[in-house]
This record gives structure tokens, C-alpha cells and sequence, in this order.
């Protein structure tokens, strides 16, 4: 794997000593949550720890929605709809 990390990619630094973390692995426990488990690359500080990520909202509603994932739109989502509504 390369040490750069991928420009898109999310920056976490560890809340001990500020360094980049890294993801070691990650599974997904829902269609909405995953964990991930993340280690300090600071050598000196050796944090490892267990990260959640949760999808919160939608901001662009899918073309092709999964039935069983229910996501509550964004505020300026839901505005926008009930204004093309109207
Ligand atoms: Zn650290």
C-alpha cells in the first residue's frame, strides 16, 4: 500500500498526539454504519483505536434507492422537494 494517502481520502489524526491514522480494516455492520479500526502512525504513540462511520443524510437522492435503507434528506433536500412539489 502507498504511505501517500489518496488526495479524496478522509485525514484522521489521532486526538492523542495529532499524527495521521491509518485504517487498518473496516467492516460494515449495516448498509449505513461501518467500523473501522485505526492505528496511529506515530511509532512513538502506538494509539489504536475502533472508529464509527455512519451515513447521516441524504443529499442527492439515489436513481437506484435500495428499499430497505432509510435515510432522512437533508434539510435543503427536503425544502427543494416540497418547493417542485408545489
Ligand atoms: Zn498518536
Amino acid at each position: 500500500m502507498s504511505e501517500k494517502p489518496h488526495p479524496h481520502q478522509m485525514r484522521l489524526t489521532c486526538p492523542h498526539c495529532d499524527s495521521y491514522m491509518r485504517i487498518r480494516a473496516s467492516r460494515g455492520v449495516t448498509a449505513l454504519y461501518r467500523e473501522a479500526y485505526v492505528y496511529c502512525t506515530n511509532e512513538t504513540c502506538g494509539f489504536r483505536g475502533k472508529l464509527g462511520l455512519e451515513l447521516l443524510q441524504t443529499l442527492s437522492p439515489s436513481a437506484t434507492p435500495n428499499p430497505e435503507v432509510r435515510l432522512p434528506l437533508a434539510p435543503s433536500l427536503l425544502n427543494q422537494l416540497l418547493n417542485e412539489a408545489n
